[in-house]
C-alpha cells in the first residue's frame, strides 16, 4: 500500500474515483425538467460521434448528422469535489476526454483517468458484479479508495472486501439527482477515519 511505504510520503491521501454519468450528469432525471443548479451542454465528443455513427448505419441511416450528447453540470461540484480530501481520478466510459469536456466546465484540472480494458472484460456471469469493480480493485493496488458511481450495488462492495487489501467506500449516487450535499459529507466523514 502507497500510504506505508517506507520513506513513503505520509500525506499521501485516499483516491476519489469519480463517474460522470449518474453522479455529475443525472441523466436518469426526468428529460424535461433539469434538476436544480444544473446547466445544459450538447457535447459532440469523439467517442459519442463513433458510437452514434455505428447506431445509425446499423439503422440504415448512414448519412444521418450525428446530434451531440445532452449533459447537465452543475458548476458547483468542481470546487466542490476538489475541496475534498482525496486525490481525484476518473472512472468513466468517458476516459481522457472526461479531461478534455467535463474538466473544464467544473473547473477542474486534468484528471489521472482509469483506462479501461477494450473490449470491456466480463466478471463471473450471474454475480452481478459491475464490469468496473474488478478494473478499479486492479487499478488501486491496496490503495484506500473511494468510488462514486450510480451502478454499485451490493453485490460490488462484497467482491471489493474479497479482493482488495485497503479501505474502500463504494457509494452509489441517485442518478436522477446527481451528487448531493449528503453525498459530500458522507465522502468527507469516510476519508476523515482513513488512516494516513
Ligand atoms: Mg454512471
Amino acid at each position: 500500500m502507497i500510504a506505508s511505504e517506507p520513506g513513503g510520503d505520509a500525506l499521501v491521501r485516499p483516491v476519489l474515483l469519480v463517474d460522470v454519468d449518474g453522479p455529475l450528469n443525472p441523466y436518469a432525471a426526468k428529460p424535461h425538467r433539469r434538476p436544480e443548479g444544473y446547466e445544459t451542454h450538447r457535447l459532440l465528443t469523439p467517442r459519442w460521434e463513433a458510437a452514434e455513427r455505428r447506431r445509425l448505419t446499423a439503422a440504415g441511416l448512414p448519412g444521418r448528422p450525428v446530434k451531440p450528447l445532452r449533459v447537465w453540470l452543475d458548476p458547483g461540484h468542481g470546487p466542490a469535489l476538489a475541496a475534498l480530501p482525496f486525490d481525484l481520478v476518473w472512472a468513466t466510459t468517458w476516459q481522457e476526454e472526461a479531461n478534455a469536456f467535463i474538466a473544464p466546465v467544473l473547473g477542474l484540472p486534468a484528471l489521472p483517468f482509469i483506462r479501461w480494458l477494450s473490449p470491456r472484460p466480463e466478471p463471473e456471469p450471474g454475480s452481478g458484479v459491475f464490469w468496473k469493480t474488478p478494473e478499479i480493485v486492479a487499478w488501486a493496488k491496496g490503495r484506500a479508495f473511494a468510488w462514486i458511481d450510480d451502478e454499485i450495488t451490493d453485490a460490488d462492495r462484497a467482491w471489493v472486501a474479497e479482493h482488495h487489501a485497503g479501505p474502500a467506500l463504494l457509494h452509489r449516487v441517485d442518478a436522477r439527482r446527481g451528487l448531493t450535499p449528503d453525498d459530500f459529507g458522507v465522502l468527507e466523514r469516510w476519508a476523515a477515519g482513513v488512516p494516513g
